[in-house]
């Protein structure tokens, strides 16, 4: 047994020896000079928040670092807050004519262009933040939001969600359906053409445009995102009432927009870094809505004296009623909307379900 190992050592180190003298005859070390430098991107990124905003500003921001640091500084993208470069609503334009590479918004800034799109961002009574993730990397989600912005040369990822959204601001407390009629509230989306069956006037703002126009009376009402976003804007100075009923936007995924010439010429290993870094800010933007929205609620009552507020049921109810209003007018309007609404009332119906025995139940018991 001895013998057979050394048999083996030294027939292994033969062979070392040989490949390594091998190699040592023929093959040159790469010089400094006759290597081809990787070649570099750089990319300019437009979002519609103002710079480094917390959660929905910082999410391209991360995306950036990870990128860079990740190819090595082969890809690097510089971010520019909403009016830096472009207006924060024109984004989209921006990425489709290719002014720019990419650009970070809200699918449902493009309704007027893709009416589809809200499905992919929020719609009212629609699919909270798990359910979106789910319907768009497993339920089919994903290839109708590319199939849709393609026309446009823009490839979408999902690029952050904030979770279950606020009702909003208001500086007169809502007790019926009634109390909104004339009421201008800043509110994006199909959740405005909802409203506007109310009598309410929906208006549309960028983020930096609404603290202004609340305190000058512009507006008599707002909706944002949540306590974590809403607090960093100050809205308490303006408004007394903050409406915690979910509704309008049960969870708003956020997209990162990518103009199509511009990411098939990099090589696979940048894609790739693009795709998966886009995959992780979509879920690290939500952990961080999750975590910081309730000490931000703390700080509104506790600091701030805003007082908390519910919709009345009923109020609730007619909203319900416009919501379904509105989507099938959408779908009879607009053969891309039927086609993605068909796949995301299919999946929100299965997936309601489920939840309905499982974690709405849990909720109530825990
Ligand atoms: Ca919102």
């Amino acid at each position: 047994m001895k013998n057979l190992l050394k048999k083996v050592v030294v027939v292994t180190v033969a062979i070392t020896v040989l490949i390594l003298g091998g190699c040592g005859d023929k093959q040159k070390p790469i010089s400094a000079t006759t290597a081809t430098p990787a070649q570099t991107y750089h990319w300019k990124m437009v979002t519609s928040w103002p710079k480094n905003f917390p959660g929905l500003g910082m999410a391209p921001e991360k995306f950036a670092k990870h990128v860079n640091e990740m190819s090595g500084g082969r890809l690097t993208i510089q971010v520019y807050g909403a009016g830096e470069l472009v207006p924060g609503f024109e984004v989209f334009d921006a990425v489709s004519q290719g002014t720019v590479q990419m650009g970070h918004s809200g699918a449902y800034y493009w309704k007027g262009k893709i009416p589809a799109s809200p499905l992919f961002g929020a719609i009212p009574f629609g699919m909270t933040a798990d359910e979106l993730n789910a319907w768009l990397y497993y339920g089919g989600g994903m290839e109708l939001y590319r199939e849709m912005y393609k026309p446009f040369g823009i490839i979408p990822m999902a690029g952050g969600n904030t979770g279950a959204q606020f009702g909003g601001w208001f500086k007169k407390e809502i007790n019926s359906i009634d109390d909104l009629k004339g009421l201008k509230m800043r509110i994006p989306g199909l959740a405005g053409d909802v409203l506007k069956k109310a009598g309410a006037i929906p208006v549309n703002l960028t983020g930096g445009e609404i603290f202004s126009s609340l305190q000058s009376g512009a507006i008599d009402a707002t909706e944002w995102v949540g306590p974590y976003n809403d607090l960093a804007f100050g809205f308490y100075q303006a408004a007394d009432y903050y409406y915690t009923s979910v509704w309008h936007e049960p969870s708003a995924g956020l997209e990162f927009l990518i103009n199509e010439k511009a990411f098939n010429s990099l090589p696979k290993d940048l894609q790739q870094i693009i795709t998966v870094a886009a995959r992780a800010v979509n879920e690290d933007t939500l952990d961080e809505y999750n975590a910081r929205n309730n000490s931000a609620l703390k700080t509104l009552v506790e600091k701030h004296h805003v007082k908390l507020r519910q919709f009345p049921p009923e109020v609730l109810a007619q909203l319900k009623k416009y919501t379904n209003e509105v989507m099938s007018e959408q779908a009879a309007k607009d053969a891309g909307f039927a086609k993605v609404w068909k796949s995301y009332s299919e999946f929100l119906a299965n997936i309601r379900s489920y939840n309905d025995i499982t974690l709405k139940e849990y909720y109530k018991n825990r």
